[in-house]
């Protein structure tokens, strides 16, 4: 008998020809994230993956890290034995034996229709088998416990759990993007969900010391280590932008100040994703949030972008986004207090409906060009997880 993971993957199962490409990323994100836990082997079948888990495997361990990988649906823990109903019997008592259940059922599948019993057959003797040498009962309908036995062409396989995963795509198969990650709790949401969807995220996030304190830089750091995990190793790119503030401060119209701001973010990330080779900047902006998120000013902010600006979270409620950020991890980390440098130097009424020409204008007596040159040299680059 052998302990093992069987993996399932949802999407990546349905992706024709490119399904192997999806399947060995899979696999490779898998063991990054398992290093460590002692497991054996992972191992790629035609319809799902197995991880082996050998002598030397913490199980509590591997379950837990599996739950975070990017492209599963569901997994179980199961025993693998030979293909013989005696074997059967004995791995899928000791496979329930730690288990609490007053009442149990057997469910059987056989991929190899060669196996001498029928379905029905063997779940109607392994259930009986159970069913005597624990002293439960058996129940058709409303079990605690469904034991499942499946058959293939060369072994059984008995599992109870089946443990959800959190679906989405393996991280990898659907390019790069650069993540403009503020210390808020938006911006880490809308990474997580874009990694969700298989990209790989590199983070920029844009500072104003002195104007903003250091802990702030760090909470920055720690986010982008939390987002890690399901990212694996991440670079985050760190930007002084105090200086080019007070360019705008003392040079813009302060209605249009926060716009101009993330205009210049804006030209500065499209740089940095050039250099990553990253095809898309990502935001968590929601539409209508605050003012500078409004149709007519997001419209004005894009109107100098050359690539995609994605922006998962843009029709989503606050509640919805914090609950969000409470199930990944983030939400605490993000609510710490902290100084933003777009909340600096920011006017009582911002502009609500800025045209892309008023932005323009007002950027008229700027040299954009050489300050973002100036943004550039200035970079400093970390890596995390
Ligand atoms: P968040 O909670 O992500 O900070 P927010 O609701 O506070 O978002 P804004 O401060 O208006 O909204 O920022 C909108 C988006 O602009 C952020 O989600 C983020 O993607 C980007 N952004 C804002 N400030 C920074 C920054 N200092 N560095 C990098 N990106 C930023
Ligand atoms: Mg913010």
């Amino acid at each position: 008998m052998e302990e093992l993971f069987s993996v399932h993957y949802a999407e990546v199962g349905l992706k024709g020809k490119n399904r192997v490409f999806f399947e060995k990323r899979l696999v490779d994100n898998i063991k990054l994230t398992l290093r460590g836990t002692g497991y054996a082997e992972v191992e790629r079948l035609h319809d799902r993956i197995l991880v082996h888990l050998g002598q030397n495997a913490d199980i509590t361990e591997v379950k837990r890290r599996l739950r975070q990988v990017m492209g599963i649906a569901h997994f179980e823990l199961s025993s693998r034995t030979e293909r013989d109903i005696t074997a059967i019997k004995e791995v899928a008592l000791r496979h329930i034996q730690d288990v609490s259940y007053e009442s149990l059922k057997v469910e059987t599948r056989r991929t190899d229709k060669t196996f001498p019993l029928t379905s029905p057959q063997v779940s109607a003797e392994v259930g009986g088998y159970l069913v005597t040498k624990t002293g439960t009962r058996a129940d058709m309908h409303n079990p605690d416990l469904v034991c499942w036995v499946k058959i293939t062409h060369n072994a059984a396989y008995i599992s109870t759990e089946k443990i959800p995963g959190v679906g989405g795509l393996p991280v990898g198969v659907s390019g790069k993007v650069l993540v403009m990650l503020s210390g808020g709790i938006d911006s880490p949401v809308a990474a997580w969900q874009m990694i969700k969807r298989g990209a790989k995220a590199v983070f920029v996030h844009f500072y104003s010391y002195p104007y903003t304190d250091k802990a702030s830089l760090e909470k920055v750091i720690e986010l982008a280590q939390i987002l890690a995990v399901p990212n694996y190793r991440s670079t985050v790119y760190l930007v002084p932008f105090a200086e080019l503030q007070q360019i705008i401060v003392a040079a813009t119209p302060s209605p249009f100040r926060v716009l101009l701001y993330r205009r210049m973010m804006t030209r500065i990330a499209q740089r940095v994703a050039t250099m990553e080779n990253a095809e898309a900047l990502v935001t968590g902006e929601s539409l209508g949030q605050v003012a500078s998120q409004t149709l007519t000013n997001l419209r004005s902010i894009e109107a100098i972008a050359d690539i995609p600006i994605l922006r998962p979270l843009i029709g989503e409620d606050k509640a919805e986004i914090i609950e969000k950020a409470q199930r990944i991890g983030t939400f605490d980390v993000s609510t710490r207090p902290h100084q933003d440098c777009c909340s600096l130097f920011v006017p009582k009424h911002p502009a609500t409906r800025a045209s892309v020409t008023d932005l323009a204008d007002a950027e008229s007596g700027l040299d954009v060009d050489t300050l973002v040159e100036e943004a550039l040299n200035n970079l400093e680059k970390r890596v995390v997880g």
